[in-house]
């Protein structure tokens, strides 16, 4: 085995499910080679590192949700030690995410973690991104809660009119992050596999059921890797019945390239580049993201323009 005790990994995967008899449907997050991606090349001190996960699983776990073809952005930014951090989602299952944060002030022993402490007054952002021709879906709320998942679930009874639960966890040094999420779907929406439909008072209380039954789980279950999804789901709602739908895998996979770069810096007037050069004479660019450096020479610039140009 390849893997040292103290290391073990999920596969990295979102396991979408139901809970038999109600309206409540799910998903389950669970990443570890992806997360250890998003830490490797920053070297984030520990609360960013747990919040940076935190967000990534989150926003896996809406984007699963939502039929799109494209990118999910999930994105806060605020005043706090942690001014921005950035998760996306493509829907082929791509991941990646950074955060921006005051370093200094994380020299000065940072001891509480809640949202108001770390990120401050702000606000969080769910985008859509289609592509060039479509209408861009955002919704915008301001950071509302003690933790991220607070945060989230106010969004979606508010702006969203959508009963969410949220159980959000990530350790760092594990290198193991995991996102468990139930909506109470519309009435509307039930599929064909419920027999008989629900009254609106069995429906909300069937949703609470599940939503208590969902506060059961520790996050040492959420991040066990002895326990498998299915596994975990069973456990949970076994008085109900779980049905397991679409299971997906995830990897860590940065958008950047130098493509796109060398695109963005033809359109780019000739006298602006060059106030954009290094003392070297080079225009460089780092990926947040990914922390790959790009470099561009006048040859390489000469030639980027002339392509363009025909
Ligand atoms: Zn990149």
């Amino acid at each position: 085995m390849a893997n040292s005790a103290s290391h073990l990994e999920f596969p990295d995967e979102v396991q979408s499910f139901s809970v038999e008899h109600t309206n409540v449907r799910g998903r389950l997050v669970r990443l570890s080679k992806a997360y250890e991606k998003i830490l490797t090349n920053h070297n984030y001190p520990a609360q960013v590192a747990s919040l940076i996960g935190e967000l990534t699983a989150m926003s896996i776990s809406l984007a699963d949700s939502l039929k799109y073809d494209g990118q999910f952005i999930l994105q806060t930014q605020s005043d706090g030690p942690i001014n921005m951090m950035v998760a996306n989602v493509t829907s082929s299952g791509t991941i990646r995410s950074y955060a921006r944060y005051d370093a200094e002030k994380f020299n000065n022993t940072i001891k509480q973690n809640s949202v108001p402490y770390l990120l401050g007054n702000g606000h969080i952002a769910f985008t859509v991104d289609q592509g060039a021709d479509t209408e861009r879906y955002q919704g915008i709320t301001a950071l509302e809660g003690s933790n991220l998942a607070e945060c989230a679930q106010n969004y979606f009874r508010q702006s969203e009119q959508i009963e969410t639960a949220i159980m959000l966890t990530a350790d760092p040094v594990k290198k193991r992050a995991a996102a468990l999420m139930i909506q109470k779907m519309p009435i509307s929406n039930t599929n064909s596999h419920q027999p008989d439909a629900l009254s609106p008072e069995e429906d909300d209380e069937s949703w609470r059921d599940a939503e208590i039954l969902m506060s059961s789980t520790r996050t040492e279950e959420l991040l066990d890797t002895n326990l498998k999804a299915n596994e975990l789901l069973f456990r949970l709602y076994h008085e109900f019945g779980v049905r397991l739908h679409n299971k997906k895998p995830l990897t860590f996979q940065c958008q950047c390239s130098r493509e796109k770069l060398a695109k963005i810096l033809a359109s780019v007037p000739p006298k602006e580049i060059e106030y954009m050069k290094t003392d070297e004479g080079l225009i460089t660019s780092n990926c947040e993201f990914c922390g790959t450096d790009y470099k561009f020479n006048d040859e390489i610039l000469n030639s980027i323009r002339n392509n363009e140009a025909q």
